[in-house]
């Protein structure tokens, strides 16, 4: 079995160490500036008819207001809450569940929400 070389740091080109991963993502930092880099990562293959949950994870265990706009642009049901009231809302909750929907629905979101700037996924 080959490993798949570590990546490298964008700022100096060190390579980077691995720091964690979440269900949807691997985390990696760099020895020598600190820089930090986030994959996605799919960690099963779902059958397309099956039914998935699509959450969002927020990038510093809490949200931020970019992410907060983004998440209203993405999702409608948040449009009628202010970024102030949905702040709040979802201080506590490091990752929050979106809904559940057929995989064919989730994958193309998760997608736009990444090019959002938002840590999404679906199990
Ligand atoms: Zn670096």
């Amino acid at each position: 079995m080959t490993t798949a070389p570590e990546p490298t740091c964008n700022a100096c080109g060190c390579e980077l160490i691995w720091s964690g991963a979440t269900w949807s993502t691997e985390h990696y930092r760099c020895p020598q500036c600190g820089t930090e880099k986030v994959t996605r990562v799919l960690r099963f293959d779902p059958n397309p008819r099956d039914t998935v949950i699509l959450s969002i994870l927020w990038k510093d265990r809490r949200p931020s207001a970019p992410e907060v706009e983004a998440l209203r642009s993405f999702w409608p049901e948040f449009q009628n809450q202010s970024v102030d009231e949905l702040m709040s809302r979802f201080a506590v909750t490091e990752e929050i569940e979106i809904g559940e929907m057929a995989w064919l629905t989730a994958e193309p979101l998760v997608k736009r929400a990444w090019e959002l700037g938002i840590w999404a996924s679906y199990y």
